[in-house]
């Protein structure tokens, strides 16, 4: 690698072909930093080494290990973590969410400050003047939803709007699909609070230049004065350099912002305004710690029209013709998209309404902003593109759902592309290079040669209106060739964006990905002008070095040391041809997702597994805002562990146990949500397993993985069973001995079983050959011991719909249980055991329904994990949660029911949530008369065994709370639940009842 000798490792540590520290941290020197800090911060203060592993990636190809992090509280606490860490001369990297593309929120040895956790408040809002004041570490998406109750908005918004922060948007200079009608961030970012290099803080606004104010500030002998002193005089310098080399576009996020720092205010005066060049600076400038925005009014409604092309060239070609329209976005796929849709299971409904032959399709959307009439504006574009001949069809959107899809299936791009299998990936580094939209036809064309000469392909998709191309190669970045590759083609498509009149980044930032290219683009005037203002903002280069800017060589301007020297896209990989990961031979059938690492390695730090506001994933980070809670912590240190970044054998530490995996609740959320798919609670079970083969399973494991058995004594022995827990001294016994929280209430067993009950009413009253089907019922553990309530409801209203019903008496448990807390060799008997007698019976014609939706699940779809052959797959094909079941056979058309006018709050389980099975209920209840409000929920913290876990009580509790806040917003008179646990959850809470399952209500609305 061309700089590498000269490359910055601010540890003074050798660093690997990944970036990463190949001796351990220089832990002494860390220890007394980290001591420092936490008598002076009162924030958190995290410098181990499992912070250090998550905090060393985000969501770009790059992956450097800091030397810790701070997560700080407030201005003072960040103001006194720049001053420790430059007393010990390490470098300051502040960070929000870290979806980041370009590598700008990792560096070797950094002090990371983390915004997120505590200093994400709205501030203020002034809705007269149009203006929002936050602290750094809001997410964008919980500021909009703050700003519609006054009809306004942050312009701005990237697709990553539901986990990034606000002050990570101005770092980078965000932007987003309407960026065509709205520009970029900094054109709303008015005012900063701002921490300097030397700790000093400093308050940016516009401020005329020649005024009072302007001179008093200039007067001072301080690093404020030095800065608007130093801007001016570069501004004033370079002003015909700055005027031709800075494009001419609508987003240019490349550099930094020299050519919109001084300008003309509203009342055309003359002003400089700093907070202009903090943005895009990715945190190299100065630390963020408020921000005063400008806002828009949010439009009310919008209207799409695709329009579909038989050639790529002719779409883009029709991007300035578009733009003659009053449109707020131009959005591009092509048929690459198109196809990983139609054959992904989870995107092929999106893509059903393309017509056959769509090469290409411009996807235009007007708001009610800019037009009266949708019906006469979309005519009007038919009329120029269709009627003409330019696109040969148009889909039209104007209801909510028919816009979500389209916008779905543009935004289905990305993972998509993620989740192709094998090493060669889409990798981000010339994804968001930007053109003139008039060039962009002329530029896609030789853009297709330089990729056709490094012998790769990529698929097209674009923020086509303001030229932004979202090209991501398909490489091995595992191998030398594929790097050198990488380089190649971002040199050569570098070459043509300078010919283009265009910027390398038009979105996403320099970061270590682009920083290297920054002198091509700008020129030797602008880029020495760059490496100036650098210094009088940070004189030690401390702030985020290599981005955005570097020296050459030591000697060039800047500290006395080689700090920020050199820049090299190819260094810091994060894979890279050293990388290895070790293939552990596995209890679970990973083949589907091409391995166990290869799923790891899944994870590319998108940070989606951060939103907060909807899905299932992932309910951990959302009641403890840390990164090591979230799916993509978890899959950093697996990936760690595999690939030797953690010490040998780390992964099988009670540490990692008790730290890592134990607080992955096991949802499946992320099995769903994550745009790649990475399945945690599958990876969690099969480490859980080698960890109990290594080291024998606990007491509480085997007793929780084996609960049906102590239910089935709890039964027999009821009521006597039932009164134990009240024996005092009992609860705690129970603490010590098993580690079962006190504070829960324990399950009350019933006497008579659900099978025992089915039995003395003499089994089925529809006999198999009156029936219209066969179900056998599943007597899981819950209904069968504790709640046959449900299990009797399911018979009356299966019998109710002339269904013959048998409750099966000959089968095991489902090995739930034993699976989630990695008991595999018992779930995998049972699996057995279960399909073997199984698979006559559905050969027989019948159904296997499921009260309980966990174990649903499990023999839909862990079971095939479990076992091989078609035997498993035969019977997982027949099984059905009983909501499930009604809808798909249309069961319940045959049911007489008349259900009360009562509005039911509906919460899923987060099991079926993952496997799209969730919708059934609904469906079922509001055919049975009721109306429903299906909550947007997530897991309830229960998870089986989980909650009754002393050490995960308060984070269970934690969880719970945001289901209960939930449930309380919304206007049903009675919550209905499925899940067994949730049912628990809900029901603990003080002065209510356990809700029922929908089941029942069903079997309440049969008419007598
Ligand atoms: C799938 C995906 C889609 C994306 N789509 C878009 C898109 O449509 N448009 C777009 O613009 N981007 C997009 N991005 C990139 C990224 O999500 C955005 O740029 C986002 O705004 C970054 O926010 P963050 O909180 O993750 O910031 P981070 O990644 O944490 O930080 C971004 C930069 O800001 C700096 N920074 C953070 N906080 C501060 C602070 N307080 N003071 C000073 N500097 C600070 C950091 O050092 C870093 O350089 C996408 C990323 C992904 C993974
Ligand atoms: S786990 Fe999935 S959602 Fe989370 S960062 Fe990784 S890829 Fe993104
Ligand atoms: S299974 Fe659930 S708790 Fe575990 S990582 Fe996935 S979403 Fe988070």
């Amino acid at each position: 690698m061309a700089v590498e000798d000269e490359f910055y490792d601010p540890t003074g540590l050798e660093t690997s072909a990944t970036g990463l520290s190949t001796a351990r941290p220089d832990d002494e020197r860390y220890a007394a930093l980290a001591a420092d800090l936490r008598e002076q911060v009162a924030g958190e203060v995290q410098f181990d080494e499992y912070a250090q592993v998550l905090y060393a990636t985000d969501g770009s190809i790059y992956q450097a290990r800091p030397a810790g992090v701070v997560l700080p509280r407030g201005i003072a606490d960040v103001q006194a973590t720049v001053e420790i860490a430059s007393s010990y001369d390490l470098p300051i990297l502040p960070r929000g969410t870290g979806s980041s593309l370009a590598g700008q929120t990792v560096g070797n040895g950094c002090v990371v400050i983390d915004f997120t956790k505590y200093m994400d408040d709205i501030v203020a809002v002034d809705t007269d003047a149009r203006r929002a004041t936050v602290q750094p570490g809001v997410v964008q998406d919980h500021l909009d939803e703050r700003l519609a109750r006054d009809g306004l908005q942050f312009a701005p918004d990237p697709a990553s709007s539901n986990r990034a922060t606000i002050g990570g948007g101005i770092g980078n200079n965000s932007t987003g699909a309407h960026s065509v009608r709205y520009g970029i961030t900094d054109a709303y970012t008015e005012e900063l609070q701002v921490v300097l290099a030397d700790g000093s803080l400093i308050h940016t606004r516009e401020v005329v230049l020649g005024s009072d104010e302007h001179d008093a500030i200039v007067a001072k002998d301080d690093a404020e004065a030095r800065i608007y002193q130093t801007v001016r005089e570069l501004v004033e310098t370079h002003e015909d350099e700055i005027e031709a080399r800075f494009p001419d576009l609508k987003r240019s996020v490349s550099g930094y912002n020299l050519q919109k720092v001084i300008y003309e205010n509203d009342a055309g005066e003359e002003v400089i305004n700093l907070s202009k060049l903090f943005v895009g600076s990715e945190g190299t400038l100065g630390v963020i710690v408020e921000a005063t925005v400008s806002l828009v009014t949010k439009p009310d409604e919008t209207a799409l029209a695709l329009y579909c092309f038989d050639d790529l060239v002719d779409a883009m070609e029709a991007v300035p013709e578009a733009l003659e329209f009053p449109v707020s976005a131009v959005e591009l796929m092509d048929d690459e998209v198109f196809r990983l849709a139609r054959e992904s299971e989870g995107y092929a409904e999106y893509a059903e309404p393309i017509p056959d032959g769509t090469t290409a399709a411009l996807m235009l959307e007007w708001d009610n902003e800019l037009v009266d009439d949708f019906g006469a504006a979309v005519a009007d574009t038919n009329a120029h593109f269709v009627e003409s001949g330019t696109a040969f069809d148009v889909l039209e959107a104007y209801s909510e759902a028919d816009q979500d899809q389209l916008w779905k299936l543009r935004k289905a791009a990305i993972p998509l592309l993620m989740s192709l299998e094998g090493d060669p990936k889409p990798y981000p580094f010339i994804e968001d290079a930007t053109v003139p939209p008039e060039e962009l036809a002329e530029y896609v064309g030789k853009f297709e040669n330089v990729l056709d000469t490094h012998d790769t392909s990529a698929a097209y998709f674009a923020h086509a209106g303001v030229g932004t191309l979202h090209i991501r190669p398909i490489l091995n970045l595992k191998a030398d060739e594929g790097i050198e590759k990488m380089h190649s083609i971002a040199d050569d498509v570098t070459d043509l964006v300078v010919e283009h009149h265009g910027a390398f980044s038009g979105e996403h930032g320099d970061g270590m990905a682009r920083t290297e290219f920054n002198p091509k683009m700008y020129g030797e005037d602008i880029w020495g002008a760059f490496k100036q203002l650098k210094t009088a903002f940070d004189p030690e280069w401390l702030l985020n070095p290599g981005n955005v800017v570097y020296r050459e060589k030591a000697s060039d301007p800047g500290p006395e040391s080689d700090r920020g020297v050199g820049a090299d896209m190819r260094d810091h990989l994060r894979y890279g041809p050293e990388y290895q990961s070790i293939e552990p031979q596995s209890e679970l059938d990973f083949d589907d997702e091409g391995g166990f690492s290869h799923l790891v390695e899944l994870c590319n730090g998108c940070g989606t597994c951060r939103q907060t506001d909807s899905d299932v994933m992932c309910p951990t980070y959302r009641a403890s805002k840390e990164e090591i809670q979230t799916t993509r912590g978890r899959a950093n240190m697996l990936r760690a562990a595999i690939s030797g970044e953690l010490g040998e054998d780390e992964i099988h530490s009670e540490r990692f146990q008790r730290e890592v995996l134990d607080l992955c609740v096991g949802c499946k959320g992320c099995k769903s949500d994550c745009p790649t798919g990475v399945d945690m609670a599958k990876l969690k079970a099969e480490v859980k397993h080698q960890y109990h083969e290594e080291n024998g399973a606990s007491l509480r494991s085997r007793l929780f993985g084996n609960i049906d058995a102590l239910s089935a004594l709890g039964s027999r022995l009821a009521p006597l069973s039932n009164l134990a827990s009240s024996v005092p001294g009992s609860r705690r016994l129970l603490e010590r001995v098993f580690g079962i929280a006190p504070e829960r209430e324990l399950p009350t067993f019933r006497s008579e079983s659900f099978e025992e009950w089915f039995d003395r009413r003499g089994g089925a009253t529809v006999s198999a050959d009156e029936a219209d089907a066969k179900v056998l019922l599943f007597p899981d553990t819950y209904t069968n011991y504790t709640y046959p309530d449900a299990g009797k409801a399911a018979v009356d209203v299966l019998e109710a719909a002339n269904v013959h019903v048998r409750v099966c008496d000959d089968l095991e448990p489902s090995g739930r249980a034993a699976f989630s807390t990695g008991l595999l060799d018992e779930a995998t008997s049972r699996a057995r055991h279960n399909v073997e007698t199984l698979r006559p019976l559905v050969d027989d014609g019948w159904h296997v329904a499921f009260i309980e939706p966990s174990d649903a699940v499990m023999f839909q779809d862990e079971y095939r994990d479990l076992l091989d052959g078609p035997d498993v797959e035969t019977v997982a094909a027949a099984a059905y949660g009983v909501m499930e079941y009604l809808d798909l056979t249309r069961a319940d058309d045959r049911l007489d029911v008349d259900a009360p006018a009562e509005l039911l709050t509906y919460h899923g389980h987060c099991n079926q949530k993952a496997t799209n099975k969730d919708h059934h209920a609904v469906g079922v209840l509001r055919r049975s008369g009721y109306e429903v409000d299906p909550l947007d929920s997530g897991c309830c913290g229960m998870a089986g065994s989980f909650g009754y876990e002393a050490e995960h009580y308060d984070i269970s509790q934690a969880i719970g709370r945001i289901l209960f806040r939930q449930v309380e917003e919304s206007d049903g008179a009675v919550v209905t639940v499925p899940g067994a646990s949730c049912r628990s959850q809900l029901g603990d809470r003080p002065g209510e009842s356990q809700p029922p399952h929908p089941i029942e209500k069903v079997a309440e609305a049969l008419e007598e």
